[in-house]
């Protein structure tokens, strides 16, 4: 259930069973020609809401920015800093706890590094200063246990695709193309989407909607079973 289609007394009531609350984190991030900008952010919300119908849990609104740095030179890639981000997410959870939070999951349809790590700081300090239970993860950590092999998949690719081809089918536009990434070693550019010529790294063509809808019920599988063990709930 979303959090905001509730009234502010239904919602009230509702936190008195003390749900598990999931934050979605998405973007607005260039993902080639085949795949929207809303990419990173139809991922995470398609599955913090299923685990959430699966947990009773809420769903607060999703947010649908993030930090972007291999991508951020793309047209429409919109980001946020890096400070701006640990601030935003920081102050989302604070007044999620304020409300009566006291489980939270934070998942992230964008999974680049120096993202992560704002997200990481901002939960780090909530956790800290008010000792609530709280998960962090993105929907991409989960694909990696999915029993494919997926060297030289990557931002677009074929397991991204295939994912929005279930999720979002009249959003994915035809890709022919198999997208190279480049290495540029250890080099730190003003112009990085060079590893990225072709701005997505993978098989794309190769991506169908029943390698999607397979990929997509791993991923609820695997978050259900990891929120359970986690926060102990049935
Ligand atoms: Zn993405």
């Amino acid at each position: 259930m979303r959090l905001d289609s509730l009234s502010s007394t239904e919602f009230k009531r509702v936190m008195e069973g003390r749900p598990i609350v999931f934050l979605p984190i998405g973007g607005t991030e260039a993902h080639s020609s085949h795949l929207p900008l809303c990419t990173d952010s139809v991922q995470p919300e398609y599955v913090a809401d299923t685990v959430a119908e699966r947990l009773n849990g809420l769903v607060a609104p999703p947010l649908r920015y993030a930090f972007h740095s291999s991508t951020r030179n793309m047209p429409g890639t919109l980001t946020l800093g890096f400070e701006t981000t640990i601030r935003v997410v920081y102050d989302i959870l604070m007044s999620l706890i304020s409300n009566g939070a006291d489980k939270l999951v934070v998942i992230s349809g964008h999974a680049g590094s120096s993202h992560m790590n704002a997200l990481r700081q901002a939960c780090v300090e909530v956790v800290e200063e008010t000792g609530v239970r709280l998960m962090l993860l993105t929907d991409y950590d989960l694909v990696k246990r999915f029993p494919e092999d997926q060297r030289g998949d990557g931002h677009g690719g074929k397991m991204e695709t295939a994912r929005m081809m279930d999720i979002a089918p009249d959003l994915v536009r035809p890709q022919d193309k198999v997208g190279r990434y480049v290495s540029q070693g250890y080099m730190i550019l003003s112009d990085p989407e060079r590893s990225m010529p072709d701005g997505f790294v993978g098989d794309a063509p190769s991506a169908t909607a029943e390698l999607g809808r397979r990929l997509n019920s791993f991923i609820i599988d695997e978050l259900t079973k990891e929120v359970r063990a986690s926060f102990g709930v049935e």
